[in-house]
């Protein structure tokens, strides 16, 4: 450690090494520069944006070999305190580099030099010539004709996203430019204007009242909450309502949902309810707005902020209360690079911030129930349905020995007809994609196998396309058997694609929507399709998950789940915990108004104690006994895990970098932590790649993180590590 005159600069880059860099100043800065601004540092043979995190008046390393910062980027820390204590915390606990940390909480648009201002966004609009032209102008050019069209009905212009959608691509601007019609024009970002005036809150049944009370009177200090309410029962309004108080107390809300959740319904609500504009933040928006939303939050023009997971990061002037809604979700944990959980991330910020936090869910995680039992969560219920709605009913289909008719059986059919006469919606839920789930030979058996991944193909007919749901690659499906070369292939099971031809064979007079991957892939099409759904135009609706979360249907008396039994003999210890909410979620979309509901749950093993149970006694009993399961095995939340993952090309590379992992583990104290494996991951090629994984097991929480403080940073040096790509995952959702 050397004492320097100068002021050292501690500096976090975006690099894979779990360390910061020491700098020199540049010479010209006279003030004193403070932790969170943006730096451009030299970095190896080229330059990079790193952001100062301390500073320091010693370095390990000989002064007169540090390098000087190019140039400050910010007069002011971009980054606030709490968000850089986060980052710190977060790059420790789930042991990834803070330089790689930081860079991932700022905008895109941030992440390299550019100065961090509101941007205008560039907007299309016809000229005069334009807006005088007839579509009679252009009879031979009907893309042209269509375009100008579009934009007559578009005074005020429209964006490059909105053109695209719109079918109107680079070529057609360019030719309406060249006829003089078209000019480009930047249009200044609208930031939050508030919209309307707020309209009336229904007044609140007991349950709820307790919930907002308790929330409010939390205000200005630490709390988490355990919002548990079963589906339909005004969680939302509570939310709303508790944002309105912290509104109202000048400060500012910040609400997380799952990737699916975030919906223009839900939008809508937050904003007709509260009557202002929510800053939207969500990994599909286009830079700049993503650029504005971010830094309206930041200077507090933005006073409520409604985004999925990388919203947790978004620094906020006053902050005032923190949602996570469905806490449950697994899209809240990212799933690749930095592995965090965003739900958890958020408790930590609230306790630094000295905010309350909720946590809101009709089928908490049994970490979140647990915490409640502990006492670290204030455990709030709403275990009944708002308004005039009733809790559906649930029962089990036994399709053993049924003819199904692509995978629905006689008695469901018979249910739909009887709900549909009786001007009912009908939601069918299947989670598997594309037409069938396999494509089988009929002469010798053979499977279409994907050649990168240890899975089968799945069948989309509408492309004709053989498909894998785990690498992405495709082939056109085969005339001939590749093995026996018989032309008998024929697809095994049912996917959504072939459900919605069973259907229109079955009720050809009923409109119905399919909300799939597939269905939604064209920009705009989910919000479409769930419009429909809600409107009640569509009666039947048929999809995967994303139809299954947090969507309010009114009209929707029968919810038919088309197999239960996938997540029955899952070698995953999360699997059960996975169905009972997936089940309890789809249940819940049924009978949300005055009409009751009903659920049908189609199985072949009627008698599987998890389904009866759930049935019979709700998610709350399916809980309690998942919770003393998981005590008995010693399994979260009763104890911490963290996965450590090694993938390669070389079938062999990934268990020799696990066994020396392992073997650097036996140097060190291991007292109460137990290691499973290295063994072959349960998917063990995936896109080309022999997967295998080390699990390491820890009752207490501080012992595992101490040891991944030592081992982890250290791994890249062992030379095995060099033929494979690995992975920590702290706290992990999935063992595959
Ligand atoms: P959740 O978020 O728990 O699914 P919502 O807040 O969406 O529940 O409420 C479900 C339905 O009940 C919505 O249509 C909502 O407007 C209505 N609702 C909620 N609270 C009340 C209340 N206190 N009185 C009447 N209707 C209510
Ligand atoms: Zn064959
Ligand atoms: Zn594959």
């Amino acid at each position: 450690m050397r004492l320097v005159s100068e002021t050292i600069l501690r500096i976090a880059v975006p690099s894979p090494l779990f360390r910061l860099f020491d700098y020199l100043p540049p010479r010209e800065i006279t003030a004193p520069l403070h932790p969170g601004v943006r730096v451009q540092v030299p970095f190896g043979r080229s330059r990079t944006v790193g952001i100062l995190v301390a500073t320091s008046r010693s370095s390990e390393i000989d002064p007169a070999r540090l390098k000087r910062v190019h140039a400050v980027l910010d007069t002011e820390p971009l980054l606030p305190a709490d968000i850089l204590a986060m980052a710190q915390w977060a790059a420790a606990y789930y042991q990834h580099p803070l330089g790689e940390v930081l860079a991932g909480c700022l905008p895109v648009a941030l992440r390299g030099d550019q100065s961090a201002e509101v941007r205008g966004t560039t907007v299309w609009c016809l000229t005069h010539t334009g807006i005088e032209a007839t579509t009679a102008d252009c009879t031979r050019a009907p893309q042209q004709a269509r375009a100008l069209e579009f934009l007559q009905h578009h005074p005020d212009g429209c964006s490059r996203e909105q053109l695209n959608e719109a079918g109107i691509g680079p070529h057609i601007l360019r030719a309406l430019s060249a006829r003089g019609w078209l000019e480009t024009r930047t249009r200044a970002a609208t930031l939050i204007a508030s919209s309307a005036v707020p309209s009336a809150a229904p007044s609140l049944n007991p349950a709820q009242a307790a919930a907002v009370d308790a929330i409010t009177a939390a205000r200005d200090q630490y709390q988490s909450f355990l919002l548990d309410g079963v589906t339909g029962s005004g969680k939302t309004e509570v939310y709303l309502q508790a944002i309105a108080a912290c509104l109202a107390a000048d400060r500012q809300a910040l609400v997380i949902v799952p990737e699916i959740g975030l919906t223009p319904q839900l939008l809508t609500r937050f904003r007709q309810r509260l009557g202002i504009e929510p800053a939207v933040l969500h990994s599909g928006m286009n830079e700049s707005d993503r650029l504005n939303a971010w830094l309206a939050a930041r200077a507090g023009t933005a006073r409520l902020i409604l985004g999925t997971r990388s919203a947790a990061w978004v620094p906020l002037a006053q902050p005032g209360l923190f949602i996570v809604d469905e806490e449950h979700d697994a899209s809240l944990k990212q799933q690749e690079g930095f592995r965090y959980s965003a739900r958890d991330l958020l408790v930590w910020r609230a306790h630094r911030d000295g905010v309350p936090i909720v946590l809101g869910s009709a089928t908490p995680s049994l970490e979140s129930l647990h915490n409640a039992r502990q006492g670290r969560y204030r455990h709030l219920s709403l275990p009944e349905r708002a308004g005039v709605a009733s809790a559906p009913s649930l029962r089990l289909l036994d399709v053993r020995n049924q003819k199904l008719d692509e995978g629905l059986s006689p008695a469901l059919l018979a249910h739909m007809r009887k709900h549909l006469d009786q001007g009912g919606q009908v939601l069918l839920f299947l989670n598997r994609r594309g037409f069938a789930p396999t494509l089988l030979c009929h002469a010798c058996g053979w499977v279409a196998e994907c050649r990168r991944c240890d899975a089968h193909l799945t069948l989309h007919q509408r492309h004709r396309l053989l498909r894998c749901h785990h690498c992405g690659s495709q082939q056109p499906i085969p005339v001939q058997c590749p093995t026996c070369g018989c032309a008998d292939l024929r697809p095994l099971g049912a996917g959504t694609e072939r459900v919605e031809q069973a259907l229109e064979r079955n009720f050809p007079a009923v409109p119905q929507v399919r909300i799939d991957r597939d269905s939604t892939r064209r920009k705009g099409r989910l919000e479409d399709l769930l419009a429909q759904a809600t409107r009640g135009d569509a009666r039947i609706l048929l999809g995967t998950q994303m139809l299954a979360k947090g969507h309010h249907f009114p009209g929707v008396t029968l919810v038919g789940i088309m197999e239960a039994d996938q997540g029955l003999f899952s070698a995953d210890f999360r699997a059960g915990e996975r169905l009972a909410q997936m089940v309890i979620q789809v249940a819940g979309r049924s009978g949300r108004a005055e009409r009751p509901g009903e659920v049908l749950i189609q199985t072949h093993h009627p008698d599987h104690p998890l389904l009866l149970q759930l049935v019979a006694a709700g998610y709350p009993a399916f809980a309690v006994a998942a919770l003393a399961e998981r005590e008995a095995a010693g399994l979260p939340p009763f104890s911490n895990l963290a996965l450590l993952r090694a993938e390669a090309t070389d079938a062999r590379a990934p268990e020799q970098f696990l066994y020396a992992a392992s073997a650097d583990l036996d140097t060190r104290t291991l007292t109460g932590i137990e290691r499973w494996g290295p063994v072959p991951s349960p998917m063990e090629r995936r896109a080309g790649r022999t997967r295998a994984q080390l699990l390491l097991v820890a009752r207490d929480r501080k012992r595992l993180q101490r040891l991944l403080a030592e081992w982890v940073p250290q791994l890249s040096n062992l030379k095995s590590a060099r033929k494979v790509r690995w992975s920590i995952d702290v706290d992990p959702v999935d063992l595959f």
